[in-house]
């Protein structure tokens, strides 16, 4: 056992958050400590986000501060994980020289390794006269795009997603969700976009051993499952094709194929499409009440799953698809793949198979060359979807992006700001509008925990009580808290559960319902991790205010 402590901070997506939980696993495993504090850490290690220029800025500035540490002749191993990592790779530790180690998402299987050696480089290496280590060595994985060679080789990557599955010791966090990753990378190439890069190429993950995962985490008191994928619905895992190393399949490159399609094109007995998935985990493991995914893409989202989504009560009604633009010129600068009419054509079908479904977008406005018109047509695109929540972001060039490299960013700040801001009023109604139609309705809530109103009042900054990961919260020594085993796991709590919870002090809480819509009400802390119906009162743009039922 190593007895080292780490700092572990995520930037990022669901993805990040999913690969800092694996990674934490398996450091843990080895013996390695969690701590809250960072400046009283061993080693620190940012998992790092490229795709957001705000989240980028962050990370710089976090190295800055660890650098001086460092400096000062603080004994501290740091480490760069993620996104960043892998874009940036050597010009990272020129800019960075405190830098110890680095590694890209391809290759977090190495990073113990890694660590490790750090670790020891670091305690062999003499000190200068104000006590700083000389010399720096920085370690980094092979931070190239991965190709189709991986398709016929061993995969490491899998058993670092496979390892929840055959960890005896793992436990659920406190609120019930886990994510499972299903596909890696994106074969998109979206312009704008650095994923491709950093990521690699797609690749599907063997069906048995994701719903091994899920009957795992259900098992281990988890009743809520986001699955994951850059672009989740286009997962698809062709059995006649698989590779077997040592008696386990292995992950799968994707099978490239244009869109339109309203069905899986290569749909087949000997094929466990993203419709066949969903219908699988929702059969083989009853104990998962909400299933949901996300990132879909508009293209290629088959009526197949729509029907899945139809039938299975235990999937959420909810989809996040981002559109990006409501122009077809802009939508092809950006390489999106799909016009503004086959994107309301995929809403339409959606809201004909899932009347109630709830919906979530992202849209960039500003992007290159784009005329009031263009923008214009995304502002009407917005009015007519009707997004629950929309993510609206002024357009910002990514270094390692085709836009960066060869689409000169031409809209002026300003302009960008005042579009950007006339979506987010145009949004801001839509959301109020979509958020009172729920008064007077009864709504299940899977309780995530205390407000962040009941937080700050008890004087909890983020992070102090909890280090949450992926959704799990651990303690501030890594250990999970509030380890629930199936037996606890029912959807919907018993009325003497019920009557026993109320009797304790009430709190406000936090929940979300299966279409993701927030909701605050009062109640004992210990509903944290169980879905509960809350009858709403009131609503905001983005919160539903409500009472426990039967409370
Ligand atoms: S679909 Fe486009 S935006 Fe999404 S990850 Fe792939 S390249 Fe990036």
């Amino acid at each position: 056992m190593t007895g080292k402590q780490i700092y572990l901070e995520t930037f990022g997506c669901q993805m990040n958050e999913l690969d800092s939980e694996l990674v934490a696993g398996q450091l843990r495993a080895l013996g390695y400590q969690f701590i809250n504090d960072r400046d009283a850490a061993d080693i620190v290690i940012y998992n790092t986000c490229s795709v957001r220029e705000q989240a980028e800025n962050k990370v710089w500035s976090r190295l800055g501060e660890v650098g001086r540490l460092k400096k000062r002749g603080q004994d501290m191993v740091i480490a760069v994980i993620g996104c960043l990592a892998e874009r940036d790779g050597t010009s990272l530790m020129q800019r960075m020289p405190q830098v110890d180690v680095m590694c890209g998402p391809g290759e977090l299987d190495k990073l113990p390794h890694l660590l490790e050696n750090a670790v020891k480089t670091q305690d062999g290496r003499p000190r200068d006269e104000d006590g700083a280590r000389l010399e720096v060595v920085a370690l980094q994985g092979d931070t190239s795009r991965r190709t189709a060679v991986l398709a016929a080789a061993e995969d490491k990557l899998e058993m670092l997603d496979f390892s929840r599955s055959f960890d005896p010791d793992f436990r659920a966090g406190t609120s019930g969700s886990a994510y499972v990753r299903i596909t890696r990378g994106c074969n998109k190439f979206c312009t704008y976009c650095v994923v491709p890069f950093t990521r690699g190429a797609e690749v599907h993950r063997p069906p048995d051993h994701i719903v091994e995962e899920c009957k795992r985490l259900a098992d281990a008191g988890v009743i809520e499952v986001t699955l994951l994928g850059q672009t989740v619905n286009h997962y698809r895992y062709e059995h006649g094709a698989q590779v077997v190393v040592q008696g386990i399949a292995q992950p799968q490159k994707g099978r490239s194929y244009k869109g339109g399609h309203a069905r899986d094109p290569f749909s087949s007995e000997q094929t466990t499409t993203f419709a066949r998935l969903l219908h699988r985990i929702h059969e083989e493991v009853p104990a998962i009440q909400r299933l949901r995914f996300v990132t879909s893409y508009p293209r290629d989202f088959g009526d197949d799953v729509l029907e899945v989504m139809r039938d299975c009560p235990r999937l959420c009604r909810y989809l996040h698809v981002p559109v990006q633009s409501g122009s077809d010129r802009i939508l092809g600068k950006m390489n999106r793949g799909y016009t503004a009419g086959e994107y309301y054509e995929f809403i339409d079908r959606v809201k004909q198979y899932l009347p109630d479904v709830m919906l979530a977008g992202d849209i960039i406005v500003g992007f290159p060359t784009e005329t009031e018109d263009d923008f214009q047509a995304t502002a009407d695109l917005l009015r007519r979807v009707r997004y629950k929540n929309c993510f609206i972001f002024k357009y910002s060039p990514r270094p390692g992006t085709v836009a960066f490299d060869k689409i000169p960013d031409d809209v002026p700040t300003d302009v960008k700001r005042r579009r950007n801001n006339d979506l987010l009023a145009i949004q801001a109604e839509i959301s109020d509008a979509v958020s009172r139609e729920q008064i007077g309705k009864t709504l299940h809530v899977l309780v995530e925990g205390a407000s962040k109103k009941t937080r700050k009042n008890r004087g909890e900054a983020p992070g102090q009580v909890a280090l949450t990961i992926g959704g799990a919260s651990t303690s501030p020594d890594g250990e999970g808290t509030g380890f629930r085993t199936s037996r606890d796991r029912e959807g919907a709590v018993s009325p003497s559960r019920q009557a026993n919870a109320i009797a304790e002090l009430e709190v406000q809480l936090s929940g979300r319902t299966d279409g993701d819509l927030i909701v605050m009400f009062d109640g004992p802390e210990s509903l944290q991790g169980q879905i509960v119906p809350v009858k709403i009162s009131d609503a905001s743009p983005l919160t539903l205010f409500g009472e426990l039922v039967g409370a």
